[in-house]
């Protein structure tokens, strides 16, 4: 590499979220320079396809105009307000009243945050809140599941149900619990059925709580589908036998649409996919399409009400950030969501993304995939060792397919095995096509590596 090339700056001062540091030099970066639609350029002008959306997140695709258009303007009009106190800008109070407009169930409130995580943050702090509000200082501990992906702040991380997010951090803190991981490939029993499978996930969760003390417990936060512990959509039935469970102990739920809010899973929002009445609702990333750092929280009458009564009680809500509700990232949110909508992304989302799920399930029966599973536009294909099994280690087969796929174009992201695609909502299908003809390109390329 050459001293002052991009790599060895890179190498030399660039500390990466997510990477194991001491292999970063070895593994050489990877350095991308500019978007347009669902393909990136990187620093070679090599062509990809964003299989990913970045972080599951560029929903109207890379190089928009209409984004960076009504970014320009606010920064000319505005660029920065904040809603402290008794303070607003038009941008937050539009982009609120849109978002409670289209709330899939009633909300009243919508609460800025700046990331995914400090929203569930945020979330954490708002149920402590109002169980001290309500004279339940005891109804404070919150149930998220393993595998599920809630952020990396203290709290959140402790939300979240995969080791690497907990391991040498001392985490998850006390009072953050983790029930069963409603995915039936990887967690159902020889003979059970994928009912019978969620059933058994809500008798552990309620087990759970009677073990805990239905009164020591606040909430349950989970994503509709999960993400990151690997796209698991959940068997038909579960959220409706979770939230049966819910009901009977007064537990507020929450719904991390951080992923798939704003059409991923082929509605608006994952709550109506699965019928998911929840007392908040956590957005983020495809919100602004992850143009702008953005999030929000809407909250409905049980769960806001008690904190505004709180607030009014011992004086000002200690909470909120410089950042929160910026008028640059509002009205960036405001213009992407009348994209989604005069454009149907959301059912372009649900069409183009049954044709993908159609394509990869050609792979279902090779030696080598264990699951190709998906709904909307978020699909995964689980790899697995025909000969070698469990004995090789998780995550192997994995990394080696990411490689091969980006040598072909298309940047995917493997969490262990599971190969994971969040495409663009904007994707055509000859762009899908690309990114099969990889897959199966990659997968033939695969079966000839030696793992033993
Ligand atoms: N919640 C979910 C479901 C996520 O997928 C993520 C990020 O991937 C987060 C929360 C955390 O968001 P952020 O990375 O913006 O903090």
């Amino acid at each position: 590499l050459a001293p002052n090339s991009p790599e060895a700056r890179d190498i030399a001062y660039h500390f990466h979220s997510y990477t194991d540091a001491m292999a970063h030099a070895e593994q050489g970066p990877q350095i991308i320079e500019h978007g347009e639609g669902v393909f990136v350029f990187d620093n070679h002008g090599k062509r990809y396809v964003e299989a990913m959306a970045g972080l599951w997140s560029v929903g109207v695709g890379f190089g928009e105009d209409r984004l960076v258009a009504a970014a320009a303007e606010q920064m000319k009009k505005l660029p920065y307000y904040h809603n402290f106190a008794h303070r607003a800008h038009p941008a937050a109070i539009d982009l609120a009243e849109k978002l409670v407009t289209m709330a899939p169930v009633p909300m009243s409130k919508v609460f800025y945050t700046n990331s995914g995580s400090e929203a569930n943050d945020t979330v954490i702090k708002m149920l402590w809140y109002r169980s001290n509000a309500l004279g339940k200082p005891e109804k404070k501990k919150i149930i998220s599941r393993n595998r599920g992906y809630h952020g990396v702040t203290i709290a959140s991380a402790s939300l979240t149900g995969l080791p690497n997010n907990h391991r040498s951090f001392d985490l998850p803190l006390p009072g953050i619990l983790h029930t069963t991981c409603p995915h039936y490939w990887k967690e159902g029993r020889d003979g059970e059925s994928e009912e019978d499978f969620a059933t058994r996930c809500a008798e552990d969760l309620d087990a759970m709580i009677q073990a805990e003390g239905p009164d020591t417990i606040a909430a349950f936060i989970g994503e509709p589908v999960m993400g990151a512990g690997g796209v698991v959509v959940p068997p038909a039935t579960y959220w409706e036998k979770i939230q049966a469970v819910l009901a009977k102990y007064d537990i507020l739920l929450i719904a991390d649409e951080v992923i798939n809010g704003f059409g991923r899973t082929g509605n608006m929002f994952g709550c109506e996919t699965y019928g998911i009445k929840p007392d908040a609702i956590v957005m983020s990333k495809q919100i602004t399409s992850s143009y702008v750092p953005f999030s929000a929280i809407l909250l409905n009458d049980r769960f806001y009400e008690p904190i505004a009564e709180e607030s009014g009680r011992i004086g000002v809500l200690g909470h909120g950030y410089t950042g929160a509700g910026h008028p640059v990232g509002a009205a960036v949110a405001l213009e992407n969501i009348k994209i989604i909508e005069e454009r149907d992304l959301v059912t372009k989302s649900a069409e183009n993304g049954a044709y993908f799920r159609e394509k990869l399930s050609q792979f279902a029966r090779h030696p080598m995939v264990g699951e190709v599973r998906g709904v909307g536009l978020i699909a995964a294909v689980e790899l697995v060792h025909p000969e070698l099994g469990d004995t090789l280690p998780a995550g192997k087969l994995g990394a080696a397919m990411n490689k091969l796929l980006f040598e072909r174009g298309v940047i995917s992201r493997a969490m262990m095995d599971a190969m994971a695609f969040c495409p663009p909502m904007i994707i055509e299908r000859e762009e899908i096509d690309l990114i099969v003809d990889a897959f199966a390109d990659a997968l033939t390329e695969l079966e000839k590596m030696d793992f033993a």
